[in-house]
């Protein structure tokens, strides 16, 4: 299945998404391609493919990207082949633009909106994480009002307070939408089928949304 999960930046996308990946060793990350220079600590191939702008051109009009989209002054691409070539669940850490895209594409795909409790919080995440200039951090709050908007599209919304109770709450909606347990053990791409049949078949039916924002 492919789970897509956004929210503002710094409201703890990449957080949420490396603990679900640690529990869960069957989850496989799509490691996106971007314009956007690595940050420090960033390793390219492990975080982004880290690409300049006529690569991303080149893969765009090769039809290599699965959706692709300009988020705070860079481009974004999810590659094809990290959902085609996957059998297994595919988490996808991309913007709003991206996520509608990839349900046009893939309407079986879940979508997952992370919020802040409150946007004090959001700022503080923000700028506590000290990764972006200061100009850089208007930018990205500015645009986060605009992605909360967005949040009515998204089968789930989850409120990002906790990070080990967002956790299993994902991990939750992930079984209910499967309809079975997550795999413990990290299954090869051979018997993953066989030893739990339901796991990624995909599911079509009415998808309840929580949301749990205050004011929603
Ligand atoms: P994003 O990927 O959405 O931009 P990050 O995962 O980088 O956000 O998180 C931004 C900052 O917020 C980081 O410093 C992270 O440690 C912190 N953070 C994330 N989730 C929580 C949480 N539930 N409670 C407190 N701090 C959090
Ligand atoms: P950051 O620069 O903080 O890593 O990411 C900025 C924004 O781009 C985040 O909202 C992130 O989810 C989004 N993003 C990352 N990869 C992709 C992608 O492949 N496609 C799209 N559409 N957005 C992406």
């Amino acid at each position: 299945m492919i789970i897509v999960i956004s929210g503002p930046s710094g409201v703890g996308k990449g957080t949420v998404v490396q603990k679900l990946m640690e529990k869960n060793p069957c989850f496989v990350r799509s490691i996106s391609c971007t314009t956007r220079k690595p940050r420090e600590g960033e390793k390219n191939g492990r975080d982004y493919h880290f690409i300049d702008e006529d690569k991303f051109f080149e893969l765009v009009q090769k039809n290599a990207l699965a959706e692709f989209a300009f988020v705070h002054g860079c481009h974004y691409g999810t590659p094809l082949k990290n959902l085609t070539k996957e059998k297994t669940d595919v988490i996808l850490q991309i913007d709003v633009q991206g996520a509608k895209k990839i349900k046009n594409r893939f309407p079986e795909a879940l979508l997952i909106f992370l919020l802040p409790p409150n946007m004090e919080i959001l700022t503080n995440r923000l700028t506590g994480r000290g990764t972006e200039t200061e100009e850089e951090q208007k930018r990205r709050l500015k645009r986060a009002k605009e992605e909360i908007e967005e949040r009515t599209f998204y089968d789930y919304i989850v409120v990002n307070d906790n990070i080990k109770r967002v956790v299993s709450k994902i991990e939750k909606i992930i079984e209910k939408e499967h309809e079975a347990p997550i795999p413990h053990a990290k299954p090869t791409k051979k018997t993953q089928q066989e030893a739990n049949p339901t796991h990624s078949t995909p599911v079509r039916q009415h998808r309840h949304k929580l949301n749990t924002y205050p004011n929603t």
